[in-house]
């Protein structure tokens, strides 16, 4: 095929290694299965050394990168803006430079994708007459939460997390109060607005992507697509679950972090746990201490990604992830290094997860419960501690737990109060040793089992992403036809 016959998809990725991580396997897996010629723009990350190396690595023949430069946003947030706000001001801001590149390329897009933060660049597909997509690098509950959002915004009254009743969404599991995600805490803040707005753009794509697959979440899938429910979603419209989405676990034994990798053979099948908290997870000075006590009470093997602790919010090194020099010894509780140095090694803010968690050493995975972090569990068959953070993480966790059977959580909620070494403990413990830790074992490994097969030829994820494809090219054609009356 030519390369001017052929598919060629312009993907958008927002900051953030949570966004670009999914971004990429999309593009590789376009590119692998469907021969869709890829290119990814991404905002090329100032500071997070995470994210640089990771485009630099990704970097093939096929897989063609733009970095589009960092924007100023200084001028319209401020220190204190959340998250969620940021991205979205970085996202909008970025247009112009997206749309210049996108109309200058000399092998022209035939297709548009954009990620949860990106939704504003949908009228450029527009623009260009190619049809658009919106990929949500996360659930299907997550999504049918952020579309139905503009609906609950009418019909709700007050602030979400005071509701009494969990907040229904038709077809859906409903969402605790107590769950909802960051943007929705507080109405009166700028990224409820944002979110809002990003809930009511979605559906203006011409289908939305999603890093599920159809096994995994049976139930919310089926409710976009029954018109009486559409779970969520305002308009009938075309959903394609193509995950799991995750790094592969390098063939070759990894050159980074050799000390780790060599003392992991050492140790026993499945008998280490590894503790990480996502690109931009912190913790609290008292939160870590009750962490290692727990850790080393539990008298299991682990790896630890360390990061300084924080009175700020939870995501606090979202925009610096694996940066500095994570001297350690000052906030970790006196003597612990020295006694837990024969079963666990502690690794200053960013480590090779995937590799560790594909090593066969590895048993249980404490994490924040970010999307690609609990994909990346699931495809190793290893069994999770939910410790959400932040963003949507809280939904995640009551899904892993509550839906799933694939972790255990704290009977205290830890954002709500510091939860002590002993209910550390005990977590550990039970995906680790215990008898009734069996069933979240055994289940996970079946879900590992089940994303295989999906995304093999003839799986749904590989079946839906062929649909994508073939469907974007009959899209292209209405959409020519149109411009041209
Ligand atoms: N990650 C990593 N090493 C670390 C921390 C994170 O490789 O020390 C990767 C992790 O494997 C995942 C991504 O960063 O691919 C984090 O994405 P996720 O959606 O789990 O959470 P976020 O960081 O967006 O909250």
């Amino acid at each position: 095929m030519s390369s001017n016959s052929k598919l060629h998809a312009a993907i958008l990725s927002s900051p953030g290694m949570g966004h670009l991580v999914p971004v990429l396997e999309l593009g590789k897996r376009l590119i692998a299965d469907q021969d869709v010629a890829v290119t990814i723009f991404a905002m090329s990350s100032s500071t997070s050394q995470a994210e640089s190396q990771t485009i630099k690595a990704a970097t093939t023949p096929k897989l063609r990168i733009v970095e589009i430069p960092p924007v100023d946003i200084s001028g319209l947030v401020d220190p204190h803006t959340a998250v969620f706000t940021c991205l979205a001001v970085m996202m909008r801001e970025i247009r112009p430079a997206f749309r210049s590149a996108l109309r200058h390329m000399a092998f022209p897009p035939t297709m548009l994708i954009v990620d949860l933060f990106g939704t504003e660049s949908l009228p450029i597909g527009d623009e260009l007459g190619i049809p658009k997509y919106v990929f949500i690098a996360t659930s299907a509950w997550f999504l049918s939460l952020m579309t139905y959002s503009p609906t609950l915004d009418k019909e709700v009254e007050g602030e979400y997390v005071e509701q009494t009743e969990p907040l229904k969404i038709p077809g859906c599991r409903p969402v605790r109060p107590e769950d909802v995600i960051d943007p929705m805490l507080d109405r009166t803040n700028q990224q409820y607005s944002e979110c809002i707005r990003i809930g009511v753009e979605i559906p203006l794509g011409d289908g939305i992507l999603l890093n599920t697959w159809e096994e995994l979440q049976p139930t919310t899938l089926a409710s976009f697509r029954d018109e009486t429910l559409l779970g969520g979603v305002t308009k009938m419209m075309p959903v394609y679950p193509i995950g799991p989405l995750t790094r592969p676990v390098q063939s070759s034994r990894p050159t980074v972090n050799e000390d780790l990798f060599d003392w992991l053979e050492r140790q026993p099948s499945e008998s280490v746990i590894f503790v990480c908290l996502g690109s931009g997870g912190t913790l609290s000075y008292e939160q870590m201490t009750e962490m290692a006590w727990g850790l080393e009470l539990s008298q299991q093997r682990f790896i630890w990604v360390v990061r300084p602790p924080t009175t700020k919010s939870a995501d606090a090194a979202f925009f610096t992830s694996g940066n500095g020099d994570g001297d350690h010894s000052s906030y970790l509780p006196e003597g612990f290094l020295t006694r837990t140095r024969d079963v666990g090694m502690v690794v200053p803010l960013w480590a090779p997860q995937v590799d560790i968690l594909g090593h066969p050493s590895v048993g249980g995975f404490f994490s924040h419960c970010g999307w690609n972090s609990t994909l990346e569990s699931v495809t190793n068959g290893v069994p999770m501690i939910a410790w959400p953070l932040y963003a949507e993480q809280r939904m995640n966790a009551t899904l892993l737990t509550e839906e799933l059977g694939v972790a255990v959580r704290s009977e205290v909620p830890p954002w709500k109060k510091v939860v002590g070494r002993e209910e550390i403990q005990r977590m550990v413990r039970k995906i680790m040793v215990e008898k009734d830790g069996f069933k979240i074992r055994d289940r996970v490994k079946e879900l590992k089992l089940s994303g295989e097969k999906a995304l093999r030829e003839g799986g749904s994820s590989y079946s839906a992403l062929s649909q994508l494809s073939s469907g974007s090219k009959v899209m292209q054609d209405i959409k020519k036809i149109r411009a041209c009356k």
